[in-house]
């Protein structure tokens, strides 16, 4: 059978593209997703992506190559492998970005007034909602604003700048992931075919025209023939697939014996990603999701809670509380996003401190640091090696250290007094900013937003085709050329909202 479009990948981009090209009765639609269905239900209750962090049925679980500035530690990377892709494994927290982000890309038709009705559609479609109200939110929001940050209503408002709740794509205590909000409904249509553990190992081209893909499923080499391919991968699956299939760098297609469709030198290259490090904080009232979790009668009462009314703890995962600030006052934009987390552990998706806690977290908005993918082999289930690189520049790093001290002197403000007991760390050994900067190094991490190895501009034109092939795109994170100003997952979507009517209209 020939179809009108086959995606790979049923991610946050995949499951957007399914759906809105499936509205046409006229399109027929593949889906393949290496992942399986989304039955876990920790997916959809939100705090449960402390438990998918490294559950490796649904996460890719990635790990970068040594990371020089990081004392050559390597970070681990979780990727979703379900349907949903990472939307269905994320913290859910929900960012726009900064208008000047999308406006800063330099191509036709992608700036923020072209993207924003497709924000407004997505937001719709996902049922976006804010957190509820917190009395540890509520305290860093006011010690915050006692800093001179005012008060944010809502971060995807006209400026970023300011402390308040975040939004999030759940509703009514379920998780929003694109394989929940678009692809249930369109999973019905009978021009939607979804295929999971489906694993495309490669694009067929006839010289340089896409015309199938080839996938692994249940021991079977499959080819199913397209008149469009769109690649959804994701950011480090995407340049694999395109690499494997000859379409990437000449040098490392010839390294591994793959015969060159096109030779892309951008094709993984451009990597960047929102660093992250975060500061723990011994709580001095029960308040927190580690003082939920300590006895058993309160996780009872939290389950139930959750059960009977779709409240409470179980609701929250990635952030709760934020504040989007300017770390030097030359600045006209926000550079330094800081998270409230109502619980700490040492390891992300590990066992919670024992004993009553919280986390600040500082990450980059703009970044300058830019790293790179790579195939590793000719075999589709060989990870690609990749290197974030950060942080690679004075900038990039001078951005962490302030925003680092703003965090600690938020959580040091007379309005946190009564729920600080104490900074657990890094502690009173960290005072000056080379000590910061050592911190960094030590602790340093993803806050899980790697884009731009297939940007647009330079391996898919502005109708996200990849340049020097016909019948090929690539549509989701990879092709966001340098990454926005807060958690993507926003960005993906509205992109390929937009890309689905492009294909429509064509
Ligand atoms: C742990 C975590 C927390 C995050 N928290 C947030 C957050 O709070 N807020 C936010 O905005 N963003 C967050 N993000 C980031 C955001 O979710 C992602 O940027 C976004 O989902 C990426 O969308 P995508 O379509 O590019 O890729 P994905 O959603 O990752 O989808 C790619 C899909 O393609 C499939 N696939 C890949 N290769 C193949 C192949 N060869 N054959 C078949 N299928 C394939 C994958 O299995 C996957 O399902 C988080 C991400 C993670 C992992």
């Amino acid at each position: 059978m020939q179809y009108d479009y086959i995606i790979v990948g049923a991610g946050s981009a995949g499951c957007v593209l399914a759906a809105r090209l499936t509205e046409d009765p006229k399109n027929s639609v593949l889906l393949l997703e290496a992942g399986p269905r989304d039955t876990s239900p920790w997916i959809h209750i939100p705090v449960g992506y402390g438990k998918l962090f490294t559950r490796t049925d649904v996460n890719w679980a990635y790990e970068s190559e040594p990371e020089a500035a990081l004392s050559g530690r390597r970070v681990f990377t979780p990727r979703g492998k379900v349907l949903g892709g990472s939307s269905s494994i994320n913290g859910l927290v929900y960012i726009r970005g900064q208008r000047e982000d999308f406006d800063g890309w330099g191509v036709r038709d992608w700036d923020f007034d072209a993207l924003e009705p497709y924000f407004e559609r997505a937001e719709r479609t996902l049922r976006v909602s804010r957190l509820e109200r917190h009395e540890l939110c509520e305290a860093f929001i006011a010690a915050a604003r006692s800093l001179g940050i005012p008060t944010s209503e809502n971060f995807n408002g006209p400026s970023q700048e300011g402390t308040g709740y975040y939004h999030v794509t759940s509703y009514k205590g379920r998780r929003r992931s694109t394989a929940v909000a678009y692809l249930r409904v369109a999973e019905k249509r009978p021009n939607l075919r979804v295929e999971v553990a489906a694993l495309a190992s490669r694009i067929v081209f006839t010289d340089r025209t896409a015309t199938g893909v080839q996938y692994r499923q249940g021991g079977r080499t499959i080819e199913a023939r397209g008149k469009q391919i769109i690649v959804s991968g994701g950011t480090f699956n995407s340049p694999q697939l395109l690499q494997l299939s000859g379409v990437g760098p000449r040098a490392l297609l010839e390294r591994h014996g793959i015969p060159v469709v096109h030779d892309a030198p951008d094709v993984g290259e451009r990597l960047q990603d929102h660093f992250y490090v975060r500061t723990f904080w011994r709580c001095s009232k029960p308040v927190t999701l580690n003082d939920e979790v300590m006895t058993l009668w309160r996780k009872a009462r939290m389950a139930f809670q959750y059960a009977l009314f779709r409240e409470g703890p179980l609701t929250v995962s990635g952030g709760h509380a934020a504040a989007f600030v300017r770390t030097r006052p030359e600045l006209t934009r926000p550079d330094a996003q800081i998270y409230l987390i109502n619980f700490s552990a040492l390891k992300r998706g590990g066992i919670l401190h024992p004993h009553s806690g919280f986390t600040c977290g500082v990450s980059q908005l703009q970044v300058e640091s830019r790293g790179s993918s790579h195939i590793t082999s000719s075999d589709v289930t060989k990870p690609s090696s990749f290197l974030y690189n950060y942080p690679a520049t004075e900038t990039d790093r001078r951005m962490m250290v302030e925003g680092l001290k703003i965090a600690r002197r938020i959580c040091e403000a007379p309005a946190m007094r009564e729920y600080v007991e104490a900074e657990f760390m890094p502690g009173p050994r960290v005072q000056s900013d080379a000590d910061w900067l050592d911190y960094c190094r030590e602790m340093g991490e993803t806050v899980f937003h790697p884009t731009s190895t297939c940007s647009l501009g330079r391996v898919v034109d502005e109708n996200l085709k990849v340049i020097g092939t016909s019948n090929l795109r690539v549509i989701d994170a990879s092709v966001i050329p340098a990454v926005p100003s807060g958690n993507i997952n926003a960005a993906v979507i509205a992109v390929a909202e937009k890309a689905a009517d492009l294909l429509k209209a064509q």
